[in-house]
């Protein structure tokens, strides 16, 4: 029988007063209809305002360990470990940050899973554009089965002002758990770009700076924890509108720069005690750059991304699990052609990107130029091979 003729089944509106709900004892011509077993018997009977009742103490349940059974089975084999390994799986080099994070990342959901209040781990990450910075965010929330929003910090503006609202972080959020509330909450923010956000001037200005240290504090407050009021179809809020109340107190921010520069500021003077963070970065320096020392408390682990070198870019082309080559060589074996590449090619691709500051990201573009006429004449390669060696390559960039 069907759930649903099972169920209807077993509904019956009663006329018989002497029966009563084996749960609250009330007789069942008091109540609207009943689930029973059998119309004719009486020992099992619950009514509709019992199944009610049931049905919220089983939500309200549900609610209060969501965290720990939400996260348990993503968690379940979960160690710092683990979580490097899966990095290593997708991001090459940077394996001191890799470590960091894993690290920091563990503690973060191991703490929020206790009942103590406790000081998050976010992090601050400092390192060129296109060294993986991004990446390891996506793969950490990708392992954890986390959402994640990615966003700019240079779109923003205090609050009050004309500029998006540091709160649509929340919503992007909020989006992209599927609009459920209790998974947004244990969620990633990854916030790019935060160095361009910094003071302008060492000193505080008087002139009021509403696209830096205004939305330093406006940042703040959502990344040391409190409950925000979002309007529901995002957009502007509107008065009679009933608000999704957002408690940020359990979302992981991942804050990401290249403060290029930052090496040329001079340390505090040897002797004078310096304020360092778990990692020992020093963290006056970030001060000098023009980051908002309460901010900065807020991002305990702060970590630092090498440039990338040939090797690197070599092994970003061919290593990761899912490598632009391979990418590649699952494309053409679509049509049954086999793709190869020697290792001078490969060597060549790498010097030219490294050569031309293009980053990883760059390696994409230089590949399709070599790749193009191949693919553009892909019918006349079925079942054969291409190989693409150095000259290939020096011919094509
Ligand atoms: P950013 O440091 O600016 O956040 P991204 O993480 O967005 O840089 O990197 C851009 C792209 O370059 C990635 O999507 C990835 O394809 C590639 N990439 C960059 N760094 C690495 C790396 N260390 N390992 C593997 N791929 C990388």
């Amino acid at each position: 029988m069907s759930k649903k003729k099972e169920s209807q089944s077993r509904i019956f509106s009663v006329s018989n007063n002497e029966l009563q709900c084996s749960f609250c004892g009330k007789s069942i011509d008091k109540v609207d209809f009943v689930f029973t077993e059998d119309r004719y018997k009486s020992n099992s009977i619950i009514c509709n305002k019992c199944v009610n009742l049931y049905y919220d103490i089983l939500e309200l349940q549900k609610e209060e360990n969501f965290t720990e059974t939400f996260l348990k089975p993503n968690l379940k084999d979960f160690t710092p470990k683990t979580l490097y390994n899966e990095l290593n799986k997708y991001v090459v080099g940077q394996d001191e940050a890799k470590k960091i994070l894993s690290v920091a990342v563990y503690n973060h959901y191991k703490k929020m899973n206790s009942k103590d209040e406790f000081n998050k781990s976010n992090v601050l990450m400092i390192g060129p554009t296109g060294v993986g910075k991004t990446l390891l965010a996506k793969t950490i929330s990708k392992y954890l089965k986390l959402p994640i929003a990615i966003v700019d910090a240079t779109v923003y503006t205090q609050a009050g002002y004309v500029g998006e609202d540091v709160e649509n972080i929340l919503l992007s959020l909020y989006q992209k758990a599927n609009n459920n509330l209790k998974l947004a909450e244990v969620g990633i923010v990854f916030i790019d770009e935060i160095d361009k956000i910094s003071r302008k001037g060492d000193s505080p200005s008087i002139t009021r700076d509403v696209s830096g240290e205004g939305v330093q504090n406006s940042l703040l407050k959502i990344i040391e924890g409190t409950i925000c009021n979002l309007p529901p179809n995002g957009g502007r809020k509107h008065p009679y509108e009933e608000f999704i109340k957002f408690d940020t107190s359990k979302v992981l921010f991942i804050c990401s720069g290249a403060f290029e520069g930052i090496e040329n500021i001079e340390s505090a003077r040897v002797g004078f005690k310096r304020q360092k963070n778990i990692y020992h970065f020093d963290v006056k320096k970030l001060e000098k750059y023009g980051m908002i020392p309460e901010l900065l408390g807020r991002l305990p682990v702060v970590c630092k991304l090498n440039s990338l070198t040939t090797t690197d870019l070599v092994k970003i082309l061919t290593e990761p699990q899912n490598a632009i080559i391979k990418e590649y060589q699952n494309l053409f074996s679509l049509n049954n052609t086999k793709l190869d590449f020697s290792n001078e090619a490969l060597k060549e691709i790498a010097e030219y990107t490294f050569k031309f500051k293009l980053g990883a990201r760059g390696l994409r573009q230089v590949l399709e130029k070599i790749l193009m006429d191949y693919l553009f004449n892909i019918d006349d390669y079925k079942n054969k091979e291409i190989y693409i060696d150095q000259d290939n390559v020096l011919s094509k960039i």
